[in-house]
């Protein structure tokens, strides 16, 4: 089959496209044909070089198609269902699994970053990763919304419990996670507040629905969030950025608010003021991925609407170094898809 695929960690140059062995699946698990695949930054930090990536390696978290094969032991799929992937991969016995918090897992794992991904023909993973696509989703739609909308859900509402009528900063709001987000927190029924880099994507933030859009390279931005919560500050921050960020996290935020991170994108080694954090009494949650429940709840409102995935723009996947490029130069609002050059497509006049 063809994939996309890297032998050794660096930037784009890497990045390779060319044959790969068609994986079978062993007992429990399906054989998918990719028909769309969406790049999120983690594939850039994978290639990039973190631990325990083992090389070479097929990126590729997200992804939705065709059931091909099943290995033995599979029920309730058959071969042409079409279906959507819930990346996080989880062992089903230890004591957070079976306490339903599956990305908990003692032996937690993303497809695409420990295992062969989507960015390829065909992927491999157990039967119980795979969910029946919403009949108003494309498939890619149903790939674009996985990584990141799970990612936000939880740390939304099942880390900070957000409230309706709460008020919530969300930082670097182009991002997807942050994205995800500001419709999650909007579908909530809180006031949203939001930081971006430029005039453009600012438009864009504010039409997802954040009520106040802070340029962060043009103002202080607790300033900001203490003016407009009259000096009180904001229930809650959702932060994955990390280092450039965390100390106006602690700023922003009100007596007895939440901060919620799931990731480092700037850096993983913010400065801290300790006092800050007791003498305001902040809870510092962390979040990664969602529980099995969690995501069947957030397939289910995706799927009546409420949420729908945006798709800045899809690349073919032997093009797909133009799609890590794209994000890399943070030029993307909404998920960049790749679709398997051997799918059928309807492409753009010089795409
Ligand atoms: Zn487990």
């Amino acid at each position: 089959m063809k994939s996309v695929f890297f032998r050794k960690h660096g930037g784009i140059e890497v990045l390779e496209y060319g044959d790969w062995p068609t994986p079978e699946p062993g007992p429990g698990q399906v054989r998918v044909a990719i028909r769309a695949a969406a790049l999120n930054h983690l594939d850039i930090f994978v290639r990039n070089g973190i631990p325990d990536v083992p090389l070479p390696q097929v990126p590729g978290a997200d992804g939705s198609g065709v059931v091909d094969a099943c290995g033995p032991g599979v029920e309730g799929l058959q071969p042409g269902d079409r279906v959507l992937i819930q990346p996080g991969l989880y062992d089903n016995t230890c004591e957070f699994c079976r306490a339903g918090e599956q990305s908990v897992c003692v032996k937690f794992q993303i497809l695409g970053e420990h295992v062969p991904g989507t960015f390829a023909e065909f992927a491999v993973l157990p039967a119980r990763n795979l969910f029946p696509i919403p009949e108003r989703l494309s498939f890619e739609q149903a790939a674009a919304f996985p990584l990141v909308y799970q990612t936000a859900w939880r740390m939304v509402i099942g880390r900070a419990a957000l409230k309706p009528g709460e008020t919530i900063l969300i930082h670097g709001a182009g991002g997807g996670v942050a994205g995800a987000a500001i419709e999650i927190a909007r579908l909530v029924g809180a006031r949203v507040f939001a930081t971006t880099s430029s005039a453009e994507k600012a438009a864009r933030v504010r039409e997802a629905g954040a009520e106040l859009v802070i340029d962060y390279t043009k103002e202080d931005v607790s300033r900001a969030i203490r003016t407009v919560t009259n000096k009180r500050g904001v229930d809650v921050v959702v932060d994955s950025i990390g280092d450039k960020t965390w100390m106006t996290s602690l700023r922003s935020v009100a007596k007895g608010g939440r901060i919620v991170t799931c990731g480092a994108t700037s850096g993983p080694n913010p400065k801290e003021e300790l006092r800050l954090i007791f003498w305001n009494h902040i809870s510092i949650l962390g979040s990664t991925m969602a529980s099995d429940k969690e995501f069947r709840l957030l397939l289910s409102v995706v799927g009546s609407g409420k949420l729908v995935p945006r798709i800045d723009k899809v690349f073919r996947l032997s093009q797909a170094a133009e799609g890590y490029r794209r994000i890399e130069e943070g030029r993307q609002f909404g998920k960049i898809l790749l679709v398997p050059d051997s799918v059928e497509r309807r492409w753009p006049d010089g795409d």
